[in-house]
């Protein structure tokens, strides 16, 4: 993967800019990958910023572009779904089962 045509973005240290892949079929594609200071608010606590729906980044650690669909406004930040997930698990079991103990 070719990098010479990212820069490091000073806010979020994401790579953005041009990237050039080696498609399967097309050979060579350029893409342009944005970081997350171009994302949307997320939905949920409208704070952190979550990816841009139908947009494109630059994963550093696997060095691939991962692409976010159009659906990725359904998405919430990484703290929302960790906040979600905790309330899950500490629910009481159902309504039902309330009923049934008294
Ligand atoms: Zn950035
Ligand atoms: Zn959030």
């Amino acid at each position: 993967m070719d990098q010479r045509r990212l820069r490091r973005c000073t806010r979020c240290g994401e790579l953005k800019g041009q990237a050039v892949l080696n498609d399967r079929y097309e050979r060579i594609v350029r893409v342009p990958v944005i970081c997350i200071c171009k994302g949307i608010p997320c939905p949920q606590c409208g704070k952190r910023l979550i990816r841009r729906p139908i947009s494109d980044e630059y994963d550093e650690p696997t060095g691939t572009v991962w692409h976010t669909p159009w659906s990725g406004y359904l998405m919430r930040c990484t703290a929302c779904r960790a906040s979600a997930d905790s309330v899950r698990s500490t629910r009481p079991i159902s309504d039902d089962a309330a009923g049934v103990a008294v």
